[in-house]
């Protein structure tokens, strides 16, 4: 492939659409979640405390530099437990997993620490409690993702997936009066609704889960990338391209009204000539993205004449989860005295 001709700022300027001054749109809340954070550090603890390798099955979450610098660390990352060596240490990584996945484990006597946010816990619980009573679950979630490969996984029997408004408006189903849907905690709060609103349509005696399942930071992260979309020229999404709050988060900017959006997963991706007609710029992460990457870009936009970043805040957060219980065990018994929370901040 040949490689892409890198732009000056002067070259840039020379090919601008416009003149004046160019400003940066900063979405806040972004970046790192509750969920990752807790699963990010409590494999840097799992290190410390027995030292590598400790094994995870799949990626810990969604985010290339998070994953490559665990990898430096001592991590192995599997796709399966069953290719991790018997007695060994295997975290599961946020996203959850199914109890056949904990079986494999438990079989080949693995010590595990469980790393699945306790938001998509909550979730795997509504299915095991409604499978119990005999509801029919439609799961709208991507195929194929983790999280709803291990929600699915809690209650196949009575489990259909629902990828996206055409399968809403042709899945079929057992009894239309002992239904309830579920989601995938990562998806577009606006195309979830739309997927909910045709099932409605189609089986009335539909039942809501108790609680939303499109957790508070995916909720969030779109609702601050809506507020600055209309007045960008460009949104940059920072996020790698299996997360799916970040392809979201894309999809999000421009159904309102960004006049172009990217993702990359760092700034050297970013294509300066982007910036030729491109005055105001939105800048924002997906939840598994630590915000040194963000630091990046915006260092890369101050290189090429965008002043300080403006952050647009529509909500705050202060959402902290305690360690997975194993790993809290794990620090007491070496005798550390602080065995609890995640709780990095950015
Ligand atoms: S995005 Fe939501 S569900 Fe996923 S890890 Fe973060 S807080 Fe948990």
């Amino acid at each position: 492939m040949v490689p892409r001709r890198r732009r000056s700022p002067e070259d840039v300027a020379a090919a601008s659409t416009f003149e004046g001054e160019r400003r940066v749109l900063l979405a806040a809340p972004r970046g790192y979640c509750a969920g990752v954070d807790r699963a990010v550090v409590a494999v840097e603890k799992a290190l410390e405390r027995y030292g590598p390798p400790v094994y995870v099955r799949k990626e810990i979450v969604h985010n290339r530099h998070v994953v490559d610098t665990l990898t430096e660390k001592g991590v192995i990352f599997v796709e399966e437990a069953d290719e991790v060596p018997e007695e060994a240490l295997l975290v599961f990584s946020a996203h959850g997993v199914s109890p056949q996945v904990k079986q494999t484990a438990a079989d080949r006597n693995l010590q595990t620490i469980d790393a699945t946010c306790p938001l998509v816990t909550k979730v795997h619980r509504e299915a095991v409690r409604f499978a119990k009573d005999d509801r029919e679950i439609l799961l709208i979630g991507h195929d194929g993702h983790e999280e709803v490969e291990g929600t699915y996984g809690e209650a196949p029997e009575a489990t259909t997936v629902v990828n996206n408004p055409e399968e809403a408006r042709t899945v079929e189903v057992q009894n239309p009066d002992q239904l309830v849907w579920l989601s995938q905690t990562t998806l577009s709060v606006d195309e979830t609704m739309e997927i909910v609103q045709i099932l409605r349509e189609r089986f009335p005696n539909l039942q809501d889960p108790p609680s939303d399942d499109i957790c508070y930071a995916t909720s969030n992260r779109q609702a601050a990338i809506k507020k600055i979309s209309p007045e960008s020229d460009l949104v940059i999404v920072v996020g790698s391209a299996n997360s799916s709050n970040s392809v979201r988060l894309k999809e999000v900017a421009l159904e309102h009204g960004a006049a172009r959006a990217e993702r990359v997963d760092f700034a050297n991706q970013i294509d300066e000539a982007w910036f030729e007609d491109a005055r105001t710029i939105g800048v924002t992460s997906g939840a598994s993205v630590p915000e040194v990457l963000v630091d990046e870009v915006l260092r890369l936009l101050a290189d090429y004449g965008y002043g300080e970043a403006a952050e647009v805040v529509t909500a705050e957060e202060d959402i902290v989860f305690s360690l997975p219980k194993e790993i809290r065990k794990a620090l007491q018994d070496a005798g550390h005295e602080d065995t609890g929370r995640g709780g990095r901040t950015r």
